[in-house]
Formats: C-alpha cells, sequence, structure tokens
C-alpha cells in the first residue's frame, strides 16, 4: 500500500470526498489522488518519493517552476514583516501599477483572495453598472463557484437558465443564459432578442475548462461588437489565461479589448489570489468610490503580493515567452508525432505555455461537443500510463495543461519518451 493511499483514506473521514477542492479527486481518471509533499523546478515528489515531471503547475500559477529561488525569497523576506494587516500596504499600489501596466485595457484594478471571487465580483460590478440583471456565460466554461456561474442551459438557448448544482435558486439561475462557445451566430441571435437585458458576456478567451479550446477567427471579436451594440460589458475571464497565454493575455494574443478582465492563478505566485480590473468608469462603481459593494478581510495580503509581483517581474524579462511557448510547442508536436507512428487518433492545441490533448479522429477541435465525443477510455489509460511513467497530467480529460519555465529539454524528451511507451500499450 502506497503512503498515498493510506493519506487518502484518513482525508476521507474528515474531508469530503478527501479534498478540498472536486478535481483533486480523481473522479475523472479514477484511482487514488497522488499526495505530495515537495516541489521544485518542474518536478514534484510524492510522500512515497516518486518524482513526477508536472504538467499541472498547481493549476496554473507556478509558470516558474516550484519552489522559485526568488519566489521564495521575497516572501521569506516580507514573512518577517508580518502576515497581513487588513489596512493599505505600498506593494499593493506596486502590484496594481504593474498589473495595469502590463495589460492596457486594465486602468483600474482591485485585488481579491481567488479566481471565484474576481468572477462573482466582476459579474456584480457589470449588473450594477449597467443596470442590467442578465448575463451570457458559454457551456464548457467555467468561472468559479458563484451561484449565477454554476449554471446550465435550459432546453433552447434562450429559455431560462439551470442551476447545474444543487444549492443555486432557480430565481438565481434564471438569469444567466448559457451559450455554444465559438458559435458567434448563435450569440447574435439571443441578442437580437434580449440583448437590452444583457449586463455581461463572460468568456474564458482560450477555453482552459473544456481541455484547452482556443477561439475560432470572429468569436471574440464578434462578441465585442455585440457587446458594443448593445451596451453590455464583455468580461474576459483570463484567470487562467492571464499571464499564461502571453504577458498580456490572451487578450493581446487576440488584439481584442475587453471592458473587465478577471486573474487568478499566475498573479499570485501560488498563494491564493485574484483580482479583477478594466476601464475606470467601471471600476469607479465599486465601494468605496461607487455603490457597488465588494470587499474582503485578507484581499491585497502582503504575502501574496510579494509572491505575484515577483512572478510578474520574472515573466516580464525579454523572451520569456517565446521560450515557454517553444517549448510548449516541442511538447505538443513530439507527443503528436508519437501518437501518429503508433497509430492512435489524436490531436493537440496549444497557446503559449497552455496546451490541449484529444484523443479523436478530428484534426482539430473548436467546439465543447467535439470535446464531450473524445476517448475517455483512452484518456484514462493513457493518464495513468503516463503517471506510471512519472509524468503527472491534469486528472481529468476536461483541463488544460501547463508548461512551466523550469521544463526544459530534459523534461520534455522524458515526457515524450514516456507518452512513446505508454501510446504502444493503447
Ligand atoms: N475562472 C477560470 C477561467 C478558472 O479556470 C478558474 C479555476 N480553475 C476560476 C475562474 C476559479 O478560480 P478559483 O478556483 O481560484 O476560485
Amino acid at each position: 500500500m502506497s503512503q498515498s493511499n493510506d493519506l487518502f483514506q484518513a482525508a476521507q473521514k474528515i474531508i469530503p470526498g478527501g479534498v478540498n477542492s472536486p478535481v483533486r479527486a480523481f473522479k475523472g481518471v479514477g484511482g487514488t489522488p497522488i499526495f505530495f509533499k515537495k516541489g521544485e523546478g518542474a518536478y514534484i515528489t510524492d510522500e512515497d518519493d516518486k518524482r513526477y515531471v508536472d504538467y499541472v503547475g498547481s493549476w496554473g500559477p507556478m509558470i516558474l517552476g516550484h519552489a522559485h529561488p526568488r519566489v521564495i525569497q521575497s516572501v521569506e523576506e516580507q514573512l518577517k514583516a508580518g502576515l497581513g494587516f487588513g489596512a493599505p500596504t505600498a506593494i499593493e499600489t506596486t502590484m496594481a501599477e504593474k498589473v495595469c501596466e502590463t495589460i492596457p485595457s486594465i486602468e483600474m484594478v482591485r485585488m481579491v483572495s481567488s479566481g471565484t471571487e474576481a468572477t462573482m465580483s466582476a459579474i456584480r460590478l457589470a449588473r450594477g453598472y449597467t443596470n442590467r440583471d442578465k448575463i451570457v456565460k458559454f457551456e464548457g466554461c467555467y468561472h468559479g463557484h458563484a451561484d449565477s456561474l454554476l449554471v446550465k442551459a435550459g432546453s433552447g438557448a434562450l429559455t431560462l437558465g439551470v442551476p447545474n448544482s444543487p444549492g443555486v435558486p432557480a430565481s438565481v439561475a434564471e438569469h444567466t443564459i448559457t451559450l455554444t462557445y465559438n458559435d458567434i451566430e448563435s450569440v447574435k441571435q439571443a441578442f437580437a432578442e434580449i440583448g437590452d437585458q444583457v449586463a455581461a458576456i463572460i468568456v474564458e478567451p482560450v477555453a482552459g475548462n473544456m481541455n484547452c479550446i482556443p477561439p475560432v477567427a470572429g468569436f471574440l471579436e464578434g462578441l465585442r461588437a455585440v457587446c458594443d451594440q448593445y451596451g453590455s460589458v464583455l468580461i474576459f475571464d483570463e484567470v487562467m489565461t492571464g499571464f499564461r497565454t502571453a504577458l498580456a493575455g490572451a487578450q493581446s494574443v487576440y488584439n481584442i479589448t475587453p471592458d473587465l478582465t478577471t486573474l487568478g492563478k499566475v498573479i499570485g505566485g501560488g498563494m491564493p489570489v485574484g483580482a479583477f480590473g478594466g476601464k475606470r468608469e467601471i471600476m469607479e462603481y465599486i465601494a468605496p468610490t461607487g455603490p457597488v459593494y465588494q470587499a474582503g478581510t485578507l484581499s491585497g495580503n502582503p504575502l501574496a503580493m510579494r509572491a505575484g509581483l515577483t512572478m510578474l517581474e520574472e515573466i516580464s524579462k525579454p523572451g520569456f515567452f517565446e521560450g515557454l511557448a517553444e517549448h510548449t510547442r516541442q511538447l505538443t508536436d513530439g507527443l503528436l508525432e508519437r501518437a501518429k507512428a503508433a497509430n492512435i487518433p489524436f490531436a493537440v492545441s496549444r497557446v503559449g505555455g497552455m496546451f490541449g490533448l484529444f484523443f479523436t479522429e478530428e484534426e482539430n477541435v473548436t467546439t465543447f461537443q467535439q470535446v464531450t465525443e473524445c476517448n475517455i477510455e483512452r484518456f484514462q489509460a493513457f493518464y495513468h500510463g503516463m503517471l506510471e511513467q512519472g509524468i503527472y497530467l491534469a486528472p481529468s480529460a476536461y483541463e488544460a495543461g501547463f508548461v512551466s519555465a523550469a521544463h526544459g529539454h530534459k523534461e520534455i524528451q522524458a515526457t515524450l519518451d514516456a507518452a512513446e511507451k505508454v501510446f504502444a500499450t493503447l
């Protein structure tokens, strides 16, 4: 029996499902979750002292690799000065300046402690600012677990949204309209009927919660145009894609300016942080300057700000994203080549340091429907084969993968060698 097994047994007795966030429970791949005790660079070590090349990176934040010396040092320095005051600190302004300077659509920004808080607050702000209730989101996108966002489509595009979790009141869900990602016609049609009631469209500019699906040409442009036409707020949820697809996020890759942007993951350097920001005119609607309430005891926590700011400084260095994207390309091209050689129908996607793997006959996966038609059994067998070989991927066929700056030639080659062996067994 492994340590992870024992620890999971103990955890299940006292923590629901043994985990503090559901996807960690390995429900998507079966088997027992691995318990980790240490990370260094591209590697993480489990409680049985087995080392893995890590492509989860704490679900995105570890873009420099684990325990990056400068991030650790900056947190250590801050530790000695205290863990937080619940009062303003200079570093919060430095962080805000850095974010606004890096992502030009963000003229003002507010820090929160998670991605969920960021999206929830951005939605409330958009509703308060427009004085409208309805929001539009897309099937397969995830924006955290606030009530308004845990909603799936009703039977037709414009029917009332249906809660996709007990505990979300139908009276809340009915204000959320769920449309089809990468299908701008469905958006135009919906807006032709109820556009003047829509406070906001919220979208992952590269979808990372249904595997990794980049936007098709014209989709994001179309959302921008529809929001301009109907006076709705365009929210790019860049919790995953921010500082990950490019320094200035997916909005810089596709050259679209949203009204509001939500951030998380990389911005905290591994500490619990999120942020939302955008047009000054909209952001000034937030308390205490404006009437829309939003707050947080731990918001702008100095430890989290130090870790995040150091991370942002490191990834702002010239050539950082070119290197990250090149390593990601080597990984996905190499996997594709090896799958082909083994006669396994397979496709990949990638944007910056983010990638997707699909067991499918399709060459290009652009819709949620196509993702659901991928061969899940084959993914699960691949997953466990890779785990055996010391490669840690996200334990679900619906998650994106992440490459860090610490993933060099050696780690990528090891991953490709492992995949070659595993493909041969599928
Ligand atoms: N938005 C997106 C795009 C996300 O990927 C996530 C989390 N994976 C969230 C929001 C929610 O962030 P958190 O888990 O920090 O609440």
